[in-house]
């Protein structure tokens, strides 16, 4: 047993220490590596999970996982070690598990940004949404930064009384604030909403929000459609990969070629996004998308998420598309089935089920507040916080409360993380067997003369994904054909031809998914099987070594006597 646990939210060193553990415990299973440093000099950990006693893990197809690239999404890290945990608890008596890792590979990176995580995790929280590193500029900005001023360990909302503000208490409910009537000029009071913090640079007057001093958005960092400027107030760093995270990750997984399935795992909004984020579903070939929308299905069926795209379904603003974000990355340049899991949403957990999980904070009817109001009262203690005198040092009197933003809508209250992550962990099992195998079927060798033999081996995809995972993978050419080899010893050698064959790609059964058909002639064919064939001089007994290799689907091997 590991100490590892779901009642909270692991800091750095805690959960470094669940992950020696797993290390330690299972050193069959389980291995511990860095893929580099954070900006800070933190290690960004990289557990590689499979059966190690059988074969090479980069023979085998894998599924990559990373988790919490931005600051305060510390659900992804909790959810990455559940599968840890239930990979290394059930291998050798859940049978789905114990394939899964005699045949796959689970590259696994619970906490990208360490030094994010640690601010939003501390004491005295401070929020970022990427790594620490200043940037554009190195000092502060001039306007309202976002502090936890009376040092409660949290950081709310400030409300001032203002006869021009916007806002008024909700009669019904005078916690809650509500929109002032578009003709409404009474007595108010009224009131201006800010965030808890203080204000750099106050003129006495004008309260700007001064822009974040760690000005980055790490999942705008990545190589695919990369502009520096971005939606909202971040901004995509100095290059693709400049940040010490992003480019660890790069390198990181184009060194691990056998990667067939991607998963960057966020907070919120209860989704599954699939690529791609900037274009519409016309741009994937018809194969990619059919297969991304079986994959969204069983998604869905296993975790309750919907799974969208991030083009058609999912943007802060309906004039803009997000462009650098991983998923993209990895579908349009690796030709992986890449999916970005956005963990919890607060909307779906208080039933209002209809709720769409961005549009609803642009606006809503005060009746859906009311009622998430409620649940939280019920689920997520100090989650709203009546407002409270604060003597503010530059405002004078306020009053701090509100949306304690990062207990209700950032990640789940402790005692539902467990059953939130849980689900996913399903997915990820089932996905990792999604991918093409590799398998021997047949060795045939004809005698066709004294000293003359043909032989051929038969090798099919036994996984559900074709062999290249994706059709984009081939038309990007990021994935190698198959190719099979021959190694002869002294005094045999080959009849005709090259001792290197190009297999090209296998077929899986990801398209087969009903067996109606409306015209009688169809088939479905063996494009899942091909054969190595070569022709050899030897004398009879003569061993020959055959490696068929494939990056994604696996390595075979096998020897091949004549006879
Ligand atoms: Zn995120």
């Amino acid at each position: 047993m590991t100490s590892a646990v779901y009642d909270r939210y692991p800091r750095y060193e805690e959960l470094t220490e669940w992950l020696d553990e797993f290390a330690e415990q299972f050193p069959d299973l389980v291995r511990k590596t860095s893929i580099g440093q954070s900006y800070e000099g933190r290690d960004i950990w990289l557990l590689t999970v499979t059966n190690h006693q059988i074969g090479d893990p980069a023979e085998k197809p894998a599924l990559w996982i990373d988790g919490n690239i931005h600051a305060s999404e510390v659900t992804a890290s909790v959810a990455i070690v559940h599968l840890v945990d239930t990979l290394t608890a059930g291998y050798g008596s859940d049978e789905r598990i114990t394939r899964a890792l005699d045949t796959r590979t689970f590259y696994l990176v619970p906490r990208v940004n360490p030094d994010g995580a640690e601010l939003s995790l501390a004491e005295l929280p401070s929020f970022v949404r990427g790594s620490v590193h200043p940037w554009p500029y190195t000092e502060q900005q001039a306007g309202l930064v976002p502090a936890d001023i009376d040092k409660d360990g949290r950081i709310l909302q400030m409300r001032v009384e203002d006869p021009n503000g916007a806002w008024k208490p909700y009669a019904h409910d005078p916690r809650l604030m509500v929109a002032r009537d578009l003709d409404e000029d009474g007595d108010g009071p009224y009131y201006r909403i800010l965030a808890e913090g203080t204000i750099h640079d106050y003129d006495g007057v004008r309260i700007p929000t001064a822009p974040y001093r760690a000005g980055i958005d790490p999942n705008r960092q990545f190589p695919f459609q990369w502009e520096r400027k971005v939606e909202g107030p971040w901004d995509a760093g100095e290059y693709p990969g400049s940040e010490p995270e992003v480019g660890a990750l790069l390198k990181a997984i184009t060194d691990r070629k056998n990667i067939c399935t991607y998963f960057a795992y966020h907070t919120f909004s209860g989704v599954h996004i699939r690529a791609y984020s900037d274009r519409a579903d016309e741009a994937l070939p018809a194969d990619d998308l059919w297969t991304f929308q079986a994959l969204g299905d069983i998604a869905t069926e296993l975790t309750g998420y919907p799974a969208i795209s991030g083009y058609h379904d999912f943007r802060y603003h309906p004039k803009s598309v997000i462009k650098g974000v991983g998923t993209d990355w990895a579908y349009d340049h690796l030709g992986v089935y890449a999916w970005t899991t956005e963990f919890w949403n607060a909307l779906q957990a208080a039933g209002l089920d209809d709720s769409h999980p961005l549009e609803w904070y642009r606006t809503h009817p005060i009746d859906e507040e009311l009622q998430l109001l409620a649940w939280v009262d019920d689920n997520v203690p100090g989650g709203y916080v009546d407002w409270y005198e604060y003597d503010h040092p530059q405002l004078g009197r306020v009053e701090l409360g509100g949306w304690h933003s990062e207990l209700v809508f950032r990640n789940p209250p402790a005692h539902l993380l467990e059953a939130e992550v849980e689900p996913h962990t399903a997915l990820a099992l089932r996905l990792a067997l999604s991918s093409p195998q590799l398998r021997h079927r047949d060795t045939i060798v004809d005698r066709l003369g004294d000293d003359t033999w043909r032989i051929r081996v038969v090798v099919e995809n036994a996984g559900w994904m074709t062999t290249s995972v994706t059709q984009r993978a081939i038309d990007a050419a990021y994935v190698r054909p198959m190719i099979g080899r021959i190694t002869l010893p002294d005094g045999a050698s080959l009849a005709t031809g090259s001792p290197r064959l190009d297999l090209g790609q296998l077929a899986g059964r990801a398209l087969k998914q009903n067996a109606v058909r409306a015209f009688g002639g169809a088939s479905d064919g063996t494009p899942d099987r091909t054969v190595a064939e070569w022709v050899v001089r030897g004398s009879a007994g003569t061993t020959c070594s055959i490696e068929i290799v494939h990056d994604r689907a696996g390595v075979v091997r096998t020897e091949v006597e004549l006879a």
